[in-house]
């Protein structure tokens, strides 16, 4: 991949974050929690307006999921998450009719919740996601759409360097949807890095640099999570906050003050090659 050519010089291997970048996946994320929530607690005043969402024979459609009030406050807090049981903290905040303005609430918010029970929803969450994925694959696929743009993104732009994933999903699930987005060939096997290669994103994108022969200042990662970049940027690669993913102003100010350029939608081809 030695002789890739970037338009911005020096990007030789881009590399990025799946949900919240490539995926929005918040639709299929919301609708597992609901139902693992409501599985766990049946009596939670939560279970009432989810109920469209619950029935297990049906697989909900993404306007099933916008038309459900707990969706728009369960997406403002994402941003202040990072696995399943986060979604347990999420939608214990909701049903206290807590308010977490930020981060150190959150923290604090989430000490406080008996850590076996964020287990056990940790666990029964890949259950439920299992059942809802068997359940009508092509249905499902559907709760998890590409953003506007992106695969066309980065099909026009694959020749210019090296295309990478760097991920918590699995990798299975990374490739049935890069298949529905029609890019699958754009990410050769040891392109994408998923949860098996461990939750440091740091740790990915070393392994992406020797595995390409290429040098930090030569790379550039794109997630939607500040403290992701943060911990990558540490190696000297360039990094940049995806504004369309699982973030707010909050999110944009913070990544701007750690020195992350900050990506829009409409702006994000030139800001990543140039022209
Ligand atoms: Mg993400």
């Amino acid at each position: 991949m030695g002789g890739a050519r970037a338009t911005v010089p020096g990007l030789r291997l881009l590399a990025l974050d799946f949900d919240g970048v490539i995926s929005d996946s918040a639709p299929e994320a919301f609708v597992v929690a609901m139902r693992t929530w409501c599985a766990l607690h049946p009596a939670s005043r939560l279970c009432q307006p989810a109920e469209p969402l619950l029935d297990e024979a049906r697989v909900p459609s993404s306007a099933d999921v916008a038309g459900c009030s707990l969706y728009a406050p369960f997406l403002e807090m994402m941003p202040l998450g990072n696995r399943a049981e986060d979604y347990a903290v999420e939608l214990h905040a909701l049903e206290a009719g807590a308010v977490i303005p930020g981060q150190t609430a959150y923290d604090a918010f989430k000490a406080d919740i008996d850590a076996g029970s964020l287990r056990a929803f940790h666990k029964r969450f890949y259950r439920v996601r299992a059942a809802l994925s068997e359940r009508d694959a092509a249905a499902w696929q559907r709760l998890m759409g590409a953003y506007p743009g992106v695969p066309e993104l980065l099909r026009r732009r694959s020749g210019e360097c090296v295309l990478a994933i760097a991920t918590s999903k699995d990798r299975r699930s990374v490739r049935k949807l890069l298949a529905a987005y029609g890019i699958d060939d754009l990410f050769p096997e040891t392109s994408v890095l998923d949860k098996e290669a461990g939750v440091s994103k740091r740790a990915h994108l070393e392994r992406l640099g020797s595995a390409h022969g290429v040098v930090p200042a030569q790379m550039t990662f794109v997630d939607d999570k500040v403290n992701h970049l943060d911990d990558v940027a540490a190696l000297g690669v360039v990094c940049a906050l995806a504004g369309w993913g699982y973030n707010g102003p909050r999110e944009a100010a913070l990544a701007r003050q750690r020195g992350h350029a900050v990506l829009t939608l409409a702006k994000v081809e030139r800001q990543l090659f140039g022209g």
